[in-house]
């Protein structure tokens, strides 16, 4: 859009551009054009825009032939964008940071862009940029500030809480300085973009994402004073001296000087994660094709030989209705990555399936086992699909927030029932088969 055109439209609309909303309008469709290029949406994927306002950036979105979903807080210009864009991108009236984002989980691959209103950016990119969110990548186009900020390097006066929390997830790039004359109204500074990248399986080593978050936020609320002693007000039972050799650090250290690795290092030493469960001594019971015992092997020789076994699946929801899913750490032997039920495992030699459940419970969930009501839901037999296993699926109400171990599970969240519903006839391959198959008998 050019100058005039922004004019003329908030004209027609009887408006002047709000400063309380943050609109600060792109009137430079070359400029426009450059920044949507720049995070290269096709079809087939869905990129969601945070404020589009005018629909300087909408337009050239939609001509890429992504699916668009523009989320604009301010009602006029939102009943504008659905008159300008009738049945070419999908508008969404209301404050972005309310936006429900377990829903994308079906329309991945999902990306993020937005010319950010510079009073509530820092909390929207938290917001997109959450566990709970499936982007990939994000452009946001932020006060020059906020982007160096974001970007900067250990021991630098820039860096902060921030850098470091969203660092852990995502590789941050600045890109290219915006003179305030892009803008109608001008803005009073400089403006960059930042761009989002989430990073690999084993670009940084797991840590436990809230200890990790519990350290940062202690030793970055007061920069000035030592990390030891702030550590000590946030950990009680700190022994700052076997943590800090264990991280690395040293004595007098502050939390401007550690890198990201040396946060995460911090994170696993107050809190070790563990190595992945070691699976290679499990033993499990070899049952007959009525499900009796006959003979006890190893997890190795039960699945090489394909001999019949057993396994338990947890179906939770709860009030609401929704049911919580685990994405399964990337160091799993089987189905790395994959979503799958609330808890599942194997009953152990001389388990029985209830205590398998219960078991289960404590160790994938955190929970109290004896204070959860567990009610048997349905009996699978043994396939080809579920790896021969004789599986019986429980189902039971718990609230959260449950404690997943990070060296088994990546991310753990209440979805809707629908959500899943879409996302399994969507994308059936982020889901474990096993998921899959108790999903059909007892939800699908
Ligand atoms: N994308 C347009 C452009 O580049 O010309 C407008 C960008 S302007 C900087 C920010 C936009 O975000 C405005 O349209 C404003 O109304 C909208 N906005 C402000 N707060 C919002 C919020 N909490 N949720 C969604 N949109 C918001």
């Amino acid at each position: 859009m050019t100058q005039s055109e922004i004019r003329s439209a908030l004209a027609e609309l009887g408006r002047e551009p709000s400063r309380s909303l943050g609109q600060n309008f792109l009137h430079d469709q070359n400029l426009c054009r450059a920044i949507v290029r720049q995070i290269a949406p096709g079809p087939g994927e869905c990129v969601v825009e945070i404020g589009p306002g005018l629909g300087a950036l909408t337009e050239p979105l939609a001509e890429t032939g992504a699916e668009v979903l523009a989320l604009e807080k301010d009602r006029v210009l939102a009943e504008r964008l659905q008159r300008v864009f009738t049945g070419r991108i999908e508008v969404v009236p209301g404050d972005a940071l309310e936006f429900d984002l377990r829903p994308l989980w079906p329309r991945q691959p999902v990306k993020i862009l937005g010319n950010l209103p510079y009073y509530v950016s820092s909390q929207l990119i938290f917001h997109f940029c959450s566990e709970l969110s499936p982007a990939r990548r994000a452009l946001f186009l932020v006060q020059r500030e906020m982007a160096e900020r974001l970007c900067a390097a250990p021991g630098s006066a820039e860096y902060g809480l921030p850098t470091v929390l969203l660092g852990r997830r995502w590789r941050m790039t600045r890109g290219r300085l915006l003179p305030a004359g892009v803008f109608h109204p001008a803005p009073k500074v400089e403006s960059a973009l930042i761009d989002f990248e989430l990073r690999g399986p084993g670009e940084l080593p797991v840590c436990d994402a809230s200890v990790f978050e519990r350290a940062a936020r202690a030793g970055f609320s007061q920069r000035r004073k030592q990390l030891r002693k702030l550590l000590a007000g946030e950990f009680p039972a700190l022994d700052w001296t076997a943590v800090r050799a264990a991280a690395g650090i040293s004595d007098t250290a502050r939390a401007e000087e550690l890198a990201l690795e040396q946060w995460i290092a911090l994170a696993n030493a107050l809190a070790p994660v563990g190595a992945a469960q070691d699976v290679h001594g499990e033993m499990f019971d070899v049952v007959d094709a009525d499900d009796r015992v006959i003979d006890r092997r190893s997890r190795g020789e039960v699945h090489a030989n394909n001999l019949w076994h057993r396994a338990i699946h947890l179906l939770l929801t709860n009030r609401a209705g929704e049911i919580f899913l685990q994405k399964r750490s990337l160091a799993k032997d089987q189905n790395p990555g994959a979503w799958g039920s609330s808890a599942a495992g194997h009953v152990d030699a001389g388990e029985d399936y209830e205590a398998a459940a219960r078991r289960e419970i404590r160790e994938e969930l955190g929970l109290d086992a004896g204070l959860v009501s567990l009610r048997e839901a349905v009996r699978l037999p043994p396939t080809a699909g579920n790896g021969w296993e004789f599986v019986r699926v429980f189902r039971a109400e718990a609230e959260g927030p449950f404690r997943c171990p990070p060296s088994e599970v990546e991310i753990g969240a209440f979805f809707p029932l629908p959500v899943v519903r879409e996302w399994l006839r969507r994308r059936p391959q982020d889901f474990t088969p096993a998921f899959q198959e108790c999903w059909q008998a007892v939800l699908g």
